[in-house]
């Protein structure tokens, strides 16, 4: 059993994660760096260790300095939260070889993960639908050029080690192939270090909508229904929400069987995220596997009424899950939006400084605030800038929004730019209130949101 929990990271995921170890009665480990010496996530655990320098490496991603913490702390068992360590294979074994319980996938899942490409090729083999594309090993320019000529443009290219958008360019015509496949590997290299190259066919006007899948040790799975993400900025979500609107029951369950076959492939135990475009004509294809976590997990905790976390520690624990696929059902609406530190009105720049003033809207069984910042506190440039996530939930799509509207109406934020404006301008929009979403919302309705 579990009795002491180290979380391996900040902000809301360390605070959130805490939260719901604290309720099942195990004991808290935070760890922090120079920046995070007074921050909420040190406050609230029982114990807190301090682990490094400011810069993510020198801290949240030094493994060894982790497990050594753990070992010290007599920690069994490590909470890697979402990004830094959560989806590293290396330290997963490491927490194995020292006998620290890993809350998240075997090795293995993680791995066969970790690359979309080798993804796709398991995929295929499980039959899970994928984007018609290219993701072999031949990498010329000349046979990648010569793929895409064949499916055709618009396509995408991608970096096999990709996330958060990054290493991705779209490719409109064969003439524009070179530059674009220059300028994707560049990236790919300096971000990854990694240059391997997808080719797929890149689709207009998709949704994506992605769904949430656990998996205990005793060969159960189920999918807790799905999360339309399909408002992004660059290709990362900054609105999500359950259920998608206008899914009808078959496709749903289409995928969620879909995403257990999948999660099945590579004998997944835990949380996970299997995610889909979906296209106009209701045809779905796998993007990616998420093994931990997601940002946007708690749109599915109001929707299910569940906690996740600790579905997770539970499932880390050895026990079964929860709950079988037939006593899960969906109830009301849930949105999240994500508010950052950032100026949408200079290219979203990340910003920093001082929060002189926080003023939050209350929370209720219809609205929740994960954040990991208090008043006072300093948002510096060495982690992801975003300062919390807003959630509401209502019986309908409708009343949820229009809780959504006024929570942001009620949120201040002074002493550095926020999003706020911006994202109150989005849910405000006709078009995503009658819910007509696809991945290119943000561009096509630019007029309303700046
Ligand atoms: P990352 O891991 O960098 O987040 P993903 O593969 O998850 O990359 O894709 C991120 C986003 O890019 C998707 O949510 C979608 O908006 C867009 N996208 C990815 N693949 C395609 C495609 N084939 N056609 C159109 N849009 C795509």
């Amino acid at each position: 059993m579990i009795t002491k929990l180290l979380i391996a990271n900040r902000g809301e995921i360390a605070c959130r994660v805490i939260k719901t170890a604290k309720r099942m009665g195990i004991r808290t480990v935070a760890v922090y760096s120079d920046a995070d010496q007074t921050a909420l996530h040190v406050r609230l655990a029982d114990e807190a260790v301090y682990l490094g320098e400011s810069p993510a490496k020198l801290s949240y991603l030094n493994a060894a300095k982790i497990i050594t913490i753990a070992l010290k702390v007599g920690a069994d068992a490590i909470h890697p939260g979402y990004g830094f360590l959560s989806e590293n294979a290396r330290f997963a074994g490491l927490c194995a070889q020292n006998n620290i319980v890993f809350v998240g996938p075997p090795i293995g899942a993680i791995e066969a993960m970790g690359s979309k490409s080798a993804a796709k090729h398991i995929m295929q083999q499980a039959n899970v639908p994928l984007v018609p594309g290219y993701h072999g090993d031949e990498q010329s320019a000349e046979i990648l050029q010569a793929e895409a000529d064949k499916m055709g443009y618009p396509v995408l290219l991608k970096a096999a080690a990709g996330g958060g958008g990054k290493g991705m360019r779209q490719v409109w015509q064969a003439s524009e192939f070179t530059d674009a496949l220059d300028a994707a590997k560049r990236e790919a290299m300096s971000s990854f270090n990694d240059e391997l190259m997808l080719v797929e066919k890149y689709l207009t006007q998709p949704r994506h909508v992605e769904i949430q899948v656990f998996c205990d040790s005793h060969g159960n799975g189920v999918y807790l229904f799905e999360r339309d993400c399909s408002v992004q900025r660059r290709h990362q979500k900054v609105i999500e929400e359950a259920p998608a609107p206008g899914l009808d029951g078959s496709l749903r369950q289409q995928m969620g069987e879909a995403a257990l076959t999948a999660a099945k492939a590579i004998n997944y135990v835990g949380a996970g995220t299997v995610e889909f475009l979906l296209d106009v004509d209701g045809s779905f294809y796998f993007m990616e596997m998420n093994t931990r976590l997601q940002v946007e997990h708690p749109v599915t905790e109001m929707i299910t009424g569940q906690d996740l976390v600790e579905w997770q520690l539970r499932v880390a624990n050895g026990e079964p899950l929860p709950l079988t696929q037939q006593q899960l059902s969906i109830k009301g609406h849930a949105f999240e939006a994500r508010i950052y530190a950032e100026d949408p009105n200079n290219e979203f720049l990340p910003s920093t400084g001082r929060i002189q003033l926080l003023q939050m809207p209350e929370e209720s069984e219809y609205l929740r605030i994960d954040t990991g910042i208090v008043e006072g506190d300093d948002v510096s440039v060495y982690y992801d800038p975003m300062l919390a996530k807003l959630i509401v939930w209502d019986e309908n799509r409708d009343k949820a929004l229009s809780r959504m509207t006024r929570a942001l109406s009620e949120f201040h934020v002074e002493g550095l730019s926020t999003n706020l404006e911006f994202l109150y301008n989005l849910v405000s929009c006709d078009a995503f209130k009658q819910a007509d979403i696809d991945t290119g919302f943000i561009e096509k309705h630019q007029q309303h949101l700046f």
